[in-house]
């Protein structure tokens, strides 16, 4: 197996597994609030693992149609 230097870890509290996503916290911020996901600290960068990203995957579509209908936009 190749290890890599910068390979990161998700940052769910007590979760630890390998990240396959990041994020700035603020655009998953209130998705992983609403998904009941804790993350260690106050970082700007937010690494999440699959089982992670899948859980706010729907949280975030949602919110995305909610932005798209503040704006007015015909959706
Ligand atoms: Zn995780």
């Amino acid at each position: 197996m190749a290890k890599r230097k910068d390979e990161s870890k998700c940052s769910v509290t007590s979760c630890g597994e390998k990240a396959k996503r990041s994020f700035s916290l603020k655009n998953v911020q209130s998705a992983l609030v609403k998904s009941g996901i804790n993350i260690e600290g106050n970082p700007k960068r937010v690494y999440l693992c699959e089982k992670h990203y899948k859980a706010i995957k729907k949280e975030l579509k949602k919110e995305k149609k909610t932005e798209l209908m503040r704006h007015g936009l015909p959706f």
